[in-house]
């Protein structure tokens, strides 16, 4: 019974240790991309982890009756698993399908200042603004465009687009979408402006990206 205890135990701390590294890992990507699914997925395994020794923990160290353990280890299972399904839904409910802006551009053809793999939206923001697209631009109910510089609008194709990110997102729908970079005919302002994907953007967006003078090189 010594050796199997001791098989046990050493199983149980090598579940722990891949547990941590995992939960270590997670923890991370959650603070750096900051999705909510890696939180849920953070608690699931620490649940999970928590099931594999509750039992071993609350009998040895607890003195708890085994039963009481059995429990334990069965209620912090099912809630890992919960929260495991929970993340599913979540997932589920929140990813919609990109519609207006498929086909806007045959991009991801992003050169210059434009988006590599791995970007967030802000991230692009914040690479054209280095690159002097330091003025922002709004897309108003009718498409047209009003440059927040000089606050004159502009029909679509009257704004130069002088290069384009398109940002796939981590694991968040409210990441994704498209970081147009443009140039405005009345103040010669560079500046960025954003359209996101999913069913919550409005059809003006979708026709004021279509509609913009691509100007890139080889995209006239
Ligand atoms: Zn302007």
């Amino acid at each position: 019974m010594e050796l199997f205890e001791a098989i046990l135990a050493g199983l149980k701390l090598v579940t722990v240790v891949l547990g941590a590294v995992f939960l270590f890992y997670t923890w991370r990507a959650y603070r750096k991309y900051g999705s909510p699914q890696l939180l849920i997925l953070f608690v699931a395994v620490l649940l999970l982890t928590a099931a594999a020794v509750a039992e071993g923990l609350m009998v040895q160290v607890l003195k708890s009756p085994l039963d009481e353990a059995h429990v334990a280890e069965a209620v912090l299972t099912l809630a890992g698993f919960g929260v495991l399904v929970y993340s599913l839904v979540y997932r589920a409910m929140r990813t919609r399908t990109p519609q207006s802006f498929e086909g806007a551009h045959p991009t991801s053809d992003v050169g210059g200042a434009g988006a590599d793999t791995g970007t967030t939206i802000l991230d692009a923001i914040r690479r054209f603004d280095r690159a002097g697209y330091t003025g922002q631009y709004r897309v108003l109910d009718d498409a047209t465009i009003e440059c927040l510089v000089c606050h004159t609008k502009h029909a679509p194709e009257e704004l130069a687009l002088e290069d384009v990110a398109r940002v796939e997102g981590t694991s968040d729908p409210d990441d994704e979408g498209v970081v147009a970079a443009l140039r405005c005919p009345n103040c010669e302002s560079k500046g960025t402006l954003v359209f996101v994907y999913g069913a919550a953007a409005p059809a003006a967006e979708g026709e004021a990206l279509r509609r913009l003078h691509d100007a890139r090189p080889g995209h006239s």
